[in-house]
């Protein structure tokens, strides 16, 4: 056996702590008795507490994407209009599982590595007002981007408009306090900020999003939204037989996550990512989004010549595990993910891999002080939030 430790610094899955891998190993219990009842209350109520809400958070038996499939088919009708920002893979997921419902799509699209101006969502719907929904990430996974849902929310809150925000990699890694800003819908799933293997994914609607979904003709029988919020509000259950284990490690990543605190947690994350950042500017690498980016993920615009599926491969070598950047950009970009269950030594670790391995492919060395660049950001940022 090869004792190395290894390390997931990818955008999903993340590492799982081990109170939550030992809260799943428990004995099933039944989905429609009290204990697992109790489960799911408890959950709920901190569930609306990370989501920032006063609507129910729903669980869902499927990936991020079935949480994306589910909130188009329930919040609009064939034939409705829809504006979908695309600056990245994920963008494009919209426009696609919006096409497939029967959605009329405009897409306003930045290049990658850019986020979407809100002053150009103001000017797409004032150009078409028959548009009822914006679909968006709140970050761009394939970029690592941010885009200003908050202020694109003081848009569409004053209109017929639901904004419809992918929070999968944002939701416990950032603040997404979906009331305040009049969010009206936000989805996450379980593998990247929450601790929990993959397979579970989350949806709030707000209170304006509900009277909508009750006037859209069901046009799915596993997703339907307001039969899974009767569910958990009349019986803390869910429609069909609920996906028990990942729930349970789901309410121990919730009361790790309350316990330390959400103000702390996203120190933490500012922290990691201000770290990542220096240390990879302080190597010689190009930070491939130079402003709005976001918490959880740095990418890296790789040198000419050097692929990020060889970076990787090399720095798996010392058990870091990161990813390549997506189609079309896959070996143009390299995604290093500090999201979870992570703290700076593991970013640490992660930096020194790509270091190395970007050494060792390129047969070059890199400008000395990175690690050091690296820590003394993270002690700055850490001090900056006291
Ligand atoms: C990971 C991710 C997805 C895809 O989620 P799956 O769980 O793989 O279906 C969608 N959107 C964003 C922003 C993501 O980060």
């Amino acid at each position: 056996m090869k004792m190395l430790h290894t390390r997931l610094l990818t955008p999903g899955p993340t590492p799982i702590p081990d109170r939550v891998r030992l809260a799943m190993a428990e004995p099933m219990i039944h989905h429609r008795k009290p204990d697992f009842m109790a489960v799911m209350e408890e959950t709920q109520g901190m569930l609306r507490r990370l989501f920032g809400t006063e609507q129910v958070v729903l669980p869902l038996s499927c990936s991020g994407t079935g949480a994306m499939t589910a909130a188009v088919h329930c919040l609009f009708e064939k034939g409705e209009k829809v504006l979908v920002a695309e600056a990245g893979k994920f963008g494009e997921r919209w426009a696609q599982i919006a096409s497939v419902r029967g959605l009329e799509v405009t897409t306003l699209s930045a290049p990658w590595g850019r986020a979407i101006a809100p002053d150009r969502v103001t000017a797409a719907l004032d150009a078409d007002p028959s548009i009822r929904g914006v679909l968006i990430q709140l970050s761009e996974t394939s970029t690592g981007v941010q885009h200003p849902v908050r202020e694109i929310a003081e848009i569409t809150r004053n209109r017929d408009v639901m904004l419809v925000a992918d929070g999968i990699s944002s939701v416990g890694i950032a603040p997404t306090p979906m009331d305040e800003w009049g969010v009206d819908c936000l989805l996450t799933g379980s593998q990247k900020g929450l601790m929990v293997p993959p397979g579970l994914a989350l949806l709030a609607l707000s209170e304006r999003a509900w009277k909508r979904a009750e006037k859209v003709a069901p046009s799915c029988f596993y997703f339907n939204l307001l039969r899974e919020r009767d569910a958990v509000r009349s019986k803390n259950q869910t429609l069909f037989t609920s996906p028990v284990s990942l729930i349970i490690g789901l309410r121990e990543a919730l009361r790790m996550i309350f316990e330390e605190g959400l103000s702390s947690l996203y120190a933490r994350q500012r922290a990691m990512t201000a770290m990542a950042r220096a240390g990879i500017s302080a190597m010689g690498l190009e930070l491939f989004a130079p402003e709005h980016y976001t918490l959880g993920l740095t990418s890296v615009k790789m040198p000419d010549g050097l692929p990020s599926s060889a970076v990787t491969r090399k720095a798996a070598e010392l058990g870091v595990i990161m990813s390549t950047g997506q189609a079309p950009m896959k070996d143009e970009t390299l995604r290093l993910a500090h999201m979870g269950w992570v703290d700076w030594g593991d970013i640490l670790a992660g930096l020194h891999a790509l270091q190395w391995a970007v050494e060792s492919l390129s047969g070059k060395k890199c400008p000395a002080g990175a690690l050091d660049a690296a820590m003394n950001a993270w002690h700055d940022s850490m001090r900056s939030e006291q």
